[in-house]
């Protein structure tokens, strides 16, 4: 880890170690952006600690958080978290890998209809760290093309699979796609490991105005924590809204 790494780390704390991914084990994490800005991706909106190009964290005030999920898994399940959701007032952001919009045709319109933002996770969630920057953008390019078939347009975002933060690389090939900025997140949830539900809402829980936190689809453990999530975060008075609204 380098000193910029070292630093991210101190600044977002343990919970940003790790990435999102379906592999139990956990993955490795991506190497941390330039200092330089990309002025081929500006970020629209105020970020706090992070170059242009990719959002972690809300600097707006306003007491609201993004639940964001890894789109994949099995679509009843899918179904029942953002109908769980949508029948309390909360809007997520599902940022769907190509592959489960390929074997669930209807995913896309589920997520836009349930009242929730759909974004784009890569054609198949690889370690994009390990692809050429044209390897990468035809995992971009592939998953953009079936969420515009699905709903008209590319998506809100971009979130790369198995890392928590964007490469350059792949930062310039997602901007290439249309997507100008980047999600990341700084509360990782690790649902993704099955942890149970008490945990998964203990790692949530010290989320703050303008976090973004990472959730998978596919989980019955995220399924059996969202009550509780959605209580805690209702209790200290945030609101769980789509990442676009967020960083609006
Ligand atoms: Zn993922």
């Amino acid at each position: 880890m380098d000193r910029r790494a070292v630093l991210r780390a101190v600044l977002l704390g343990p919970l940003a170690a790790a990435a999102c991914s379906a592999s139990p084990a956990g993955e490795p994490v991506a190497a941390p952006p330039p200092s330089a800005p990309d002025v081929r991706a500006p970020a629209p909106a105020p970020v706090s600690a992070r170059p242009p190009g990719e959002l972690v964290h809300a600097g707006t005030g306003r007491p609201e958080v993004a639940l964001t999920f890894h789109g994949a898994g099995d679509e009843a399940l899918a179904r029942r978290v953002l109908t769980l959701l949508h029948d309390r007032g909360a809007a997520g952001t599902v940022l769907a890998v190509g592959t489960w919009l390929q074997r669930y045709p209807d995913a896309g319109r589920m997520v836009v209809d349930l009242g929730h933002e759909l974004g784009n996770h890569t054609w198949s969630h690889p370690d994009l760290a390990a692809l050429d920057e044209a390897g990468v953008r035809v995992e971009v390019e592939r998953c953009r093309d079936l969420i515009a078939a699905a709903t008209g347009g590319p998506g809100a975002f971009f979130r790369p699979s198995q890392a928590q933060h964007a490469t350059p690389v792949v930062r310039r090939a997602a901007a290439a796609a249309g997507y100008p900025t980047v999600l990341s997140y700084d509360v990782d949830s690790r649902d993704f490991t099955d942890p149970g539900a008490p945990a998964i809402r203990r790692n949530v829980a010290d989320v703050r105005a303008g976090g973004v936190v990472s959730l998978h689809l596919g989980h019955a453990g995220t399924l059996d924590a969202l009550p509780a999530v959605l209580d805690d975060l209702a209790g200290r008075g945030l609101r769980p809204v789509t990442a676009s609204v967020l960083f609006s």
